[in-house]
């Protein structure tokens, strides 16, 4: 057993993680950790929040076997694990159920969230609408035109969605201004981060609720193939989805974590989003983790066709995963994701959403390198129905012309 993460409760993992924020700001996360402390147990919170994971987001999500994916990479069993169907098409719903069952308890009226792909804008507005609160997400230009399914979906539920137009107008951006606007209504606004980023406590509650995901697939891999799996592979943006994936497995020999980050128009070109990869410490949206940044410290513009994976920094918790060997990190770019994307819609029978697909194709290399009789498990985290518009147009793909006749059919 390697060591596993010691000090989280006091916000730190490793050197990484704390608390860098605005002193108005302190108080509120003080008040934070003690609700979290306080219900995390608490039979009510626990049933409440087990009772909604199942009838209102759907858990637990389903474990596939991938057959076809299998036999084409022709190594090691491909299983996916299917966050693409929890409620809302993503895995960002077990975070935001969590959360607002907490701020419920806080008696906080308000709430607020960014948002990059739109995903964690949408499971947020679901679970204000469920629990009646006034909901305001920022969301940046260009995302908003990225992912205009997802702002649509938002409003219908009630949500504000407020436009962010300073910067590369993406995610970076919008956690700026949620956090201004946290500073500003602090007293009856609950912020929902949507990953494993921010000041503490957050890393380590969105993680704890994220794990329903690691497991899940630990019990089911147990029930479908008797053993831990030999490899779990997720993409990473903030880190989120992959945490909750790895979580149960860290520090367990014989089981490899492989994080996937967005290598965008390729890491020479300096377009991209692989923080982990590529970046050095640094404090970004009051945390110490990797983060992109010149030489004088100034934050660089991340770039990836994956909103969700379109961010400078990465959750402490993987920055200590990452220099302990507890984890690998390696980074794929925007064409080998549309390449990923398309071999999973043609074989599966799944459109995964483009963060998704990093993880999808860098999971053939790990399968290839397992070998027949070993099992890998991709962590599906969302659907793709709001990346389509983008496919399209990467891929020349024009819904009003005429198919040509293909001889393959
Ligand atoms: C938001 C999102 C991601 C990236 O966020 P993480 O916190 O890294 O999980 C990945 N996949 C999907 C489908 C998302 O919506």
């Amino acid at each position: 057993m390697r060591q596993k993460v010691s000090e989280e409760s006091s916000g730190y993992f490793g050197p990484f993680g704390g608390r860098f924020v605005p002193e108005t700001l302190i108080h509120a996360l003080e008040e934070l950790e003690e609700a979290y402390e306080r219900y995390r147990d608490d039979p009510d919170f626990v049933e409440e929040r087990d009772r909604l994971a199942r009838d209102f987001v759907g858990r637990p999500t389903p474990f596939m076997f991938a057959e076809r994916l299998t036999r084409k990479w022709g190594g090691a069993d491909v299983w996916f694990k299917r966050e693409d169907l929890a409620h809302t098409g993503a895995h960002k719903i077990n975070n935001a159920l969590g959360q607002i069952l907490l701020a419920d308890r806080m008696g906080k009226e308000r709430i607020i969230a960014e948002t990059g792909a739109g995903q964690h804008g949408v499971a947020t507005a679901t679970v204000a609408a469920l629990y009646g609160k006034e909901c305001v997400v920022y969301m940046g230009e260009e995302d908003i035109r990225r992912q205009a399914p997802n702002v649509v979906r938002m409003k219908l539920l009630g949500t504000e969605v407020r436009p962010v137009t300073s910067g590369a107008r993406t995610l970076k951006d919008a956690t700026s201004e949620a956090i201004r606007d946290w500073v500003a209504n602090v007293e009856d606004t609950h912020y929902i981060i949507g990953s494993v980023v921010g000041p503490a406590p957050y890393p380590r509650i969105v993680r704890d609720l994220q794990s329903v995901i690691g497991h899940e697939i630990e019990a089911q891999a147990n029930k479908r193939f008797g053993a831990t799996p030999d490899a779990v592979v997720a993409c990473v943006g903030g880190g989120s989805n992959a945490i909750g994936a790895f979580h149960p497995f860290v520090g367990r020999d014989g089981v490899r974590l492989i994080g996937v980050e967005a290598a965008g128009r390729g890491i020479e070109t300096g377009e991209h989003g692989a923080s982990l990869t590529e970046g050095s410490p640094g404090v970004l949206h009051g945390n110490l983790s990797y983060v992109l940044q010149t030489e004088g410290g100034q934050i660089r513009e991340a770039h990836s066709i994956s909103a969700g994976l379109d961010y400078p920094s990465v959750g402490p918790e993987h920055a200590y995963l990452k220099d302990n060997a507890l984890a690998e990190y390696v980074s794929v770019t925007d064409a080998d994701a549309l390449e990923g994307f398309t071999t999973c819609c043609r074989l599966e029978g799944i459109i995964p959403a483009l963060e998704t697909s990093h993880a999808i194709f860098h999971a053939e290399t790990v399968a290839k390198e397992l070998g027949p009789g070993k099992n890998l498990v991709i962590n599906i985290s969302g659907r793709g129905d709001k990346d389509v518009a983008v496919v399209a147009e990467a891929l020349g793909v024009d819904a009003r012309e005429a198919e040509e006749v293909s001889g393959e059919g």
